[in-house]
């Protein structure tokens, strides 16, 4: 474990099975240096159990970043559940989870990720108080990706103040792929402002209706990467910008909501070779863990998580600023940022 490459020190791993139910979890507690660790649970047919555990292990490393750099009082964790998430959920499955979570006493919170829905966090919620993301109950903060949105579609302003001298979006080429919760909500902030969309997405039905409410142009879904656009903002799935689609990429600026864009690390230097301004998809998207995190708190308030935005959006702004200085990749000083805040982090 120890040796694993993607070990990064982590404060705890655990390891969970449940015979009756089929439950074999890992809960993954990267750090708790700024506050008990927070992140989704995954639900995912891993081919192994090594697959799981390093899904696990790289998923609460970039929990413990994304928080940090969102200036939350929270740690990174992520919890996966090995299994077919079409055929093996039931109810003795996520209560054993949310006994697993229990068994922790508070250091790891869950929410949904890929696979798990607020129904099936509901049940975890009836074994443990140390849960997220819920529709229902006094702090419940219900769907993050409006939040998520209005901080991408901030985000992306901010990068084009850098990269072309005006945050004015009005009659910029956006290209945006994946109309789904945030590309969705992000194409109406963009259109408002009258920014040109071309989008794409896999659901037909969507882009017809986000096509119709934005006046966007309909490409394929290969295509995206080819148009002569100012920005590429990705909001669908991760790797998208690897060795194949980065020379097709004409954008002078990669800023969307989706998570783990960068499909190896070193897609960060070419980037910068290119000449191409990245905004750093853990800070950018990070609306979403604020929305969760303030209920974590508690008492949702709207006031205290359009604060964090702001806050958030200031971070960015220092991360693009500090690499356009020191000519550095965006996620290398991002990620200096994000270390350097654990590391000084106060004992709670
Ligand atoms: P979603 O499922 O609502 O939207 C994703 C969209 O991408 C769907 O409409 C889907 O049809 C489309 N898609 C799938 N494959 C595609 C392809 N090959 N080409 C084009 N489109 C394709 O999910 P979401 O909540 O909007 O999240 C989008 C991304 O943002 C994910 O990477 C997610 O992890 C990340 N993210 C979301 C939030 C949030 O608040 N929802 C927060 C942080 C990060």
């Amino acid at each position: 474990m120890f040796d694993h490459p993607s070990f990064d020190g982590h404060e705890s791993v655990h390891m969970f099975e449940d015979k009756a139910s089929g439950l074999k979890a890992i809960i993954a507690v990267h750090s708790t240096a700024l506050g008990p660790a927070a992140g989704g649970c995954r639900m995912w047919n891993y081919a192994t159990g090594e697959e799981a555990l390093r899904d696990a292990l790289r998923l609460s490393k970039g929990m413990s970043f994304k928080n940090a750099m969102a200036g939350l009082p929270l740690g990174g964790g992520k919890s996966v559940i090995w299994g077919n998430s079409k055929t093996d959920k039931s109810p003795a499955l996520f209560e054993a989870f949310g006994r697993a979570i229990q068994s922790l006493n508070g250091k790891y919170y869950t929410a949904e990720d890929v696979g798990i829905s607020t129904k099936d966090m509901e049940i975890v919620a009836t074994q443990t108080k140390y849960v997220a993301g819920l529709d229902q109950g006094e702090a419940a903060s219900g769907d993050p990706s409006p939040i998520t949105a209005l901080g991408v579609y901030r985000g992306i302003k901010a990068s084009a103040k850098r990269a072309f001298g005006s945050d004015d979006l009005s009659g910029r080429r956006i290209a945006v792929q994946g109309v789904g919760h945030v590309g969705g909500y992000l194409c109406d902030h963009l259109a408002e402002e009258g920014a040109e969309l071309i989008i794409t997405d896999i659901d037909e039905t969507l882009l017809k209706e986000v096509s119709e409410r934005t006046g966007a142009k309909i490409v394929a879904t290969d295509e995206i990467y080819d148009q002569h656009v100012d920005i590429f903002s990705p909001n669908a799935l991760g790797a998208v910008i690897n060795p194949e689609t980065l020379p097709r990429l004409k954008a002078r600026v990669v800023a969307g909501g989706a998570n783990n864009q960068l499909s190896i690390a070193e897609m960060d230097v070419a980037l910068r070779d290119r000449g191409i301004l990245y905004a750093p998809d853990y800070v950018i998207n990070g609306g979403g863990i604020i929305n969760v995190a303030a209920e974590i708190s508690g008492a949702y308030s709207r006031n205290w998580v359009m604060g964090k935005l702001n806050v958030l959006i200031e971070t960015l702004e220092e991360v693009l600023d500090e690499a356009l200085k020191q000519n550095a990749p965006t996620n290398e000083v991002a990620e200096q940022i994000a270390r350097t805040r654990i590391a000084n982090a106060k004992p709670a």
